[in-house]
């Protein structure tokens, strides 16, 4: 009976996640056994809320906790299927073909529990996902394995450390966006941290989330035949300059994101930040800018896109803009500043 809902779900999946319109290269499958979001129904289908009297958007994307002043960076899925004592049963898929590039297998090590993170290097651009507070991961899977799109990679659970994440509120936290550098332990070492690093380039503070139902839901409606495609069609929040001789390797790992340099006689870059601070564009400076110049100043500011109060990019004093501290985070993450 098990192995006859599972196909079911599955072929709900492909037929209704269906490729139409989409560029073949392209697929996207959901991350868990749920058909909920396939059929169009509502968040309370699928996401799992923080707490019984919370709304269900609590476990969307964006400044959905406390209030408004806290972000969360990705979807929070719960189970669709559980044993008799509870525990989730859901199988937890790869939701684009791929290649493992971190797994997390100790819980008390990460607020993401037991995690794996996938990097989709055929993709434009190569975008990262990333499959949160799993029960077990599976286990031949490691660092480098291939996977294919809807390959089973876990199962879901409540694994997490420090906050305990009760088994009735067990759920997939699923995160898909990019990654700042290849260098983080570089800036994990500057700043005076009390644990180590143990997750190397793939730790949070490293990864930025996209808005996962805004993606599945172009794709679903045929209008997102590329990742590429959602990343330009992101409003614009910042524009900040920033004056540096490093060229990050972000440049690198993303080229249609970005304009490599062209000149050494140039000292510095131009980053156009989107939503909750996702870096969608990085170019070089036409000019040379002058020494007495801050190192990061920004350039364009849309306040349409800054009314939430959490995960701000900018703070205003007087009639100047300045970096709050997570965009000073980012470019010095982006930058190696
Ligand atoms: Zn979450």
């Amino acid at each position: 009976m098990y192995i006859v809902t599972f196909i079911l779900s599955i072929g709900l999946l492909f037929s209704n996640l269906g490729h139409g319109a989409n560029s073949p290269s392209f697929k996207l499958s959901w991350p868990t056994p749920n058909p909920a979001f396939a059929r169009g129904l509502g968040y309370s289908t699928f996401l799992q809320k923080t707490g019984p009297d919370k709304k269900f958007t609590s476990g969307a994307y964006g400044c959905v906790r406390n209030n408004g002043y806290k972000f969360h960076e990705g979807l929070d899925l719960y189970p669709v299927k559980r044993d008799r004592g509870g525990k989730p049963e859901d199988s937890i898929y790869a939701a684009m073909d791929g290649v493992v590039s971190y797994v997390n297998p100790t819980p008390s090590y990460s607020a993401y529990g037991k995690y794996i993170v996938l990097e989709h290097p055929k993709l434009n651009p190569p975008l990262y996902s990333l499959y949160a507070h799993l029960d077990a991961i599976t286990p031949n899977l490691k660092r480098g394995s291939t996977v294919v799109i809807a390959q089973a990679i876990g199962k879901m659970g409540n694994s997490s450390s420090g906050y305990r994440i009760p088994l009735e509120r067990s759920h997939l936290h699923f995160e898909i966006g990019l990654r700042l550098t290849d260098k983080f332990q570089n800036w994990y070492d500057k700043k005076s941290f009390s644990s180590k690093n143990r997750h190397e380039n793939f730790s949070g503070f490293n990864l930025v989330g996209l808005d996962p139902l805004a993606f599945y839901s172009k794709y679903k409606n045929k209008s997102l035949s590329n990742p590429i495609d959602f990343i330009k069609s992101l409003p614009t929040t910042v524009i900040v300059q920033v004056k540096t001789k490093n060229t990050p390797d972000f440049i690198k790992r993303y080229p249609t994101l970005t304009t490599p340099k062209t000149t050494s006689m140039n000292n510095g870059w131009i980053v156009t930040f989107g939503p909750y601070g996702i870096p969608i564009q990085i170019k070089p400076v036409e000019a040379m800018i002058a020494a007495k110049e801050k190192q990061i100043k920004i350039l364009k500011f849309n306040s349409d896109t800054q009314k939430k109060p959490c995960r701000r990019l900018t703070v205003q004093k007087g009639s100047q803009f300045f970096p709050t501290e997570q965009l000073q985070t980012y470019l010095e993450l982006i930058f190696g500043l």
